[in-house]
């Protein structure tokens, strides 16, 4: 009795493709940077948990609303979202980034964009980005609730650009999956694990007391080296 009360099994809200964190691969196994990060922390601090994979906004709304413990989903630390949720440590830098088709030569910076469409994914800083520079640079925006179909709106040339998180689309084009990124990545806030304002704060202190061990110990690196490091 004692024991099973001992180990809480929490739910976990993420994406559903947002390569390298979150994706599926060759077996349909959801896996990535954040998913290895979470076992290794939840297998430090000896809690369960279980993996929802929503999609980013539906992750975020089902954390408002309770239905998930924690998100873990390349979310940037924001001081909008601070209001709403409490944070992690940081674990992963980023910021928005213009990627276009690999075979677009004419398209280099945000000027050449008027007149043109701008696909991105609601609820993500890169839609922020999108809203806050559409009427400046004349473009108009085309939202997505999904990366995949995002980059494909690039693709097939219906949109000329996506704007989207550096390390997401810089591994996209080292993946070859037929986007280029064109810009430098614009000052963006960190990624980190949230939850609920005021809830589950045994869960964040765990969190962050498991990722300053694994940080310690290689494990981190490790993880990350396995998707984006030289040999990945
Ligand atoms: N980092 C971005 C944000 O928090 C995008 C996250 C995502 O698309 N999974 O808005």
């Amino acid at each position: 009795q004692a024991q099973s009360q001992s180990v809480k099994t929490y739910v976990i809200g993420t994406d559903i493709t947002f390569a390298p964190f979150e994706f599926e691969d060759i077996n349909g196994e959801l896996v990535g940077i954040d998913m290895d990060i979470l076992a290794a922390i939840a297998k430090d601090q000896n809690f369960k948990y279980e993996i929802k994979a929503l999609g980013f906004n539906a992750a975020v709304q089902a954390l408002e609303s309770n239905q998930v413990d924690g998100v873990i989903a390349g979310m940037s630390i924001t001081d909008e979202r601070k209001t709403q949720f409490d944070f992690s440590d940081m674990y992963f830098e980023s910021g928005v980034v213009m990627g276009i088709k690999a075979s677009n030569d004419t398209i280099k910076s945000y000027e050449d964009l008027r007149g043109k469409k701008v696909a991105v994914k609601t609820g993500t800083e890169g839609y922020r980005f999108a809203e806050a520079n559409a009427s400046k640079y004349g473009f108009t925006i085309v939202p997505f609730d999904d990366s995949a179909l995002m980059y494909e709106d690039v693709k097939t040339g219906n949109s000329a650009a996506c704007f989207d998180d550096y390390p997401v689309l810089k591994y996209g084009e080292n993946q070859k999956n037929g986007l280029k990124v064109v810009t430098e990545p614009e000052k963006g806030a960190p990624y980190g694990f949230a939850v609920s304002k005021g809830k589950n704060q045994e869960l964040l202190q765990k969190f962050n007391a498991g990722l300053a061990n694994i940080k310690e110990s290689g494990e981190y690196k490790r993880i990350v080296d396995k998707y984006i490091g030289d040999n990945a």
